[in-house]
């Protein structure tokens, strides 16, 4: 491995709270260096715009490239396509990058490291779940974004959470045919959450302008999807049985979009020894973590959406430069309140786990049936007798789902965090820091150098 670069603030996750972070940082006279796996900078909310033509994504879109724009002129280094895959709390932190011409592992030293690591959705599985054409719900978004038509298609979306009404106004935008938005928390949940709304009126109306454009699908509450049914070829889908719990009926489909909410990309901070609360990475009023010059910021301290990312990362950055942050305090933690809003309105229903059959498949990677994870007595004995979470995702999408199905929650994170080749370890590349930028030739400029 060549020898590792150093900066003062290595900052982990190019998504807002990342951008925000690094900008503030490198405003104020910090040596910046950000790292992200994806090829540009925004993390999923921000995901490649390029498709915007809605006015709400319009702004969206705007408010990203203004973001990039003070991150480019705040001096920092974007550097994409690296996957931290290690990281102690002693300052240093190795990266995958995979490059046409191989894998190379990269390290970095670093004073302070500022956590941004977003969140993921999570996957419930019922049966059926694992069809084409049934896919998350910000997976489908991705894949449309990324240029996958689904001009014309019967589209339902379906699981819990804010999410499902912006991706079915998106995919109604590019000419889906939404059919339906099946959301699982009960209005009695939801009501209640809407009106402590009201002193953030524009979360509210950014949900009715989003229902308001999917004035042909219906939308449903208290009730789940209970099976994907596949098509006569067995390759596809064709309906997806829906319920209430007392009633169930069938509803003909092109496409599922299925998630229930996310789960916080906390497997980093735990590596490094940061402390967890509820599921989220401890932070206090500077977003400083349990390990000292160890920051987080964003959806790993509460799944509380993008104003809340950005105010962190700010504050994580400040901090960072021993700048003041009081002012942005107040402000973060009405944000922090929304979270809790949001994690109550939406809590996961006890009747999905009867969803299930004996035959689901639960671990996708390893193809772990629900049958076998029925008898093991923990985490680690699951893994042990079943394969489950041993795969290439390491648990993050089978993990929750097992944790909400049967109490077992992952014991321990350890190191590569993602799968790395052997010889990527070994192998040495002439790495410098490339001067920011977010176009994709900066990427293939970097594997040039490799
Ligand atoms: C799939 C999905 C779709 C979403 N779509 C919307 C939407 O349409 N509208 C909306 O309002 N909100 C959406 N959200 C919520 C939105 O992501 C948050 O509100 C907000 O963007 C969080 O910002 P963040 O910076 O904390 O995290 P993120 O935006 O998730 O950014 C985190 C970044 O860190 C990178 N990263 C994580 N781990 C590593 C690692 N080990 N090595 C290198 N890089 C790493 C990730 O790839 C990502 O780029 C979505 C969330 C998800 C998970």
């Amino acid at each position: 491995m060549s020898p590792p670069s150093t900066t003062d603030v290595l900052v982990v996750g190019a998504g807002p709270a990342g951008i925000a972070a690094a900008t503030a940082a490198a405003e104020h006279g910090r040596k910046v260096i950000v790292l992200d796996d994806n090829r540009k900078p925004g993390g999923q909310i921000w995901r490649d715009s390029s498709v915007i033509a809605s006015p709400a994504r319009s702004a969206s879109g705007s408010r990203k490239q203004r973001a990039i724009d003070r991150l480019q002129r705040s001096g920092a280094t974007l550097l994409s396509g690296h996957t931290v895959f290690s990281a102690s709390a002693s300052g240093q932190l190795e990266t995958l990058r995979e490059l046409a011409t191989g894998s190379f592992a990269e390290r970095f030293r670093f004073e302070q490291l500022i956590l941004a690591t977003g969140a993921r959705e999570r996957f419930l599985p019922f049966p059926g779940w694992t069809l084409p054409g049934v896919f998350g719900v910000g997976g489908l978004q991705a894949l449309v974004r990324a240029g996958y038509s689904v001009a014309g298609k019967r589209i339902i979306v379906a699981g819990t959470g804010p999410l499902l009404l912006a991706v079915a106004a998106h995919l109604s935008h590019d000419g889906a045919n939404v059919v339906a938005v099946i959301e699982q928390a009960a209005l009695s949940s939801l009501i209640p959450f809407a009106a402590s709304l009201w002193r953030q009126p524009s979360k509210l109306l950014q949900g009715a302008q989003y229902r308001a454009s999917l004035s042909s699908a219906s939308y449903r509450t208290a009730a789940w999807v209970a099976e994907a049914i596949p098509a006569t070829d067995g390759r596809s889908l064709s309906a997806v049985r829906i319920t209430d719990g007392k009633r169930t009926w069938t509803e003909p489909c092109d496409l599922l979009a299925c998630g229930y909410h996310l789960v916080p990309n906390t497997e980093l901070a735990e590596l490094i020894g940061c402390t967890l609360q509820r599921g989220f990475v401890q932070v206090d009023e500077q977003q400083r973590t349990s390990v000292p010059n160890v920051f987080c910021a964003g959806e790993p301290t509460g799944i509380a959406g993008l104003e809340a990312a950005l105010l962190q990362g700010e504050i994580a950055g400040r901090a960072c430069a021993g700048v003041a942050t009081a002012s942005l305090r107040s402000r973060a933690n009405k944000e922090q309140a929304f979270a809790r809003g949001l994690a109550r309105a939406f809590a996961l229903r006890p009747e999905l786990r009867q969803l299930p059959q004996p035959g689901t498949i639960v671990c996708r990677c390893e193809d772990v049936a629900f049958a076998n994870l029925q008898h093991p007595s923990g985490w680690a004995d699951i893994k042990l007798q079943t394969r489950c979470g041993m795969g290439p995702c390491q648990a993050r999408v089978c993990g929750p789902a097992v944790e909400f199905l049967l109490g077992s929650k992952p014991s321990s994170v350890r190191q590569p965090l993602y799968p790395v080749p052997l010889h990527a370890l070994t192998a040495t590349t002439e790495h410098a820091p490339e001067p920011f930028k977010v176009e994709p030739e900066s990427i293939h400029k970097v594997e040039e150098t490799a």
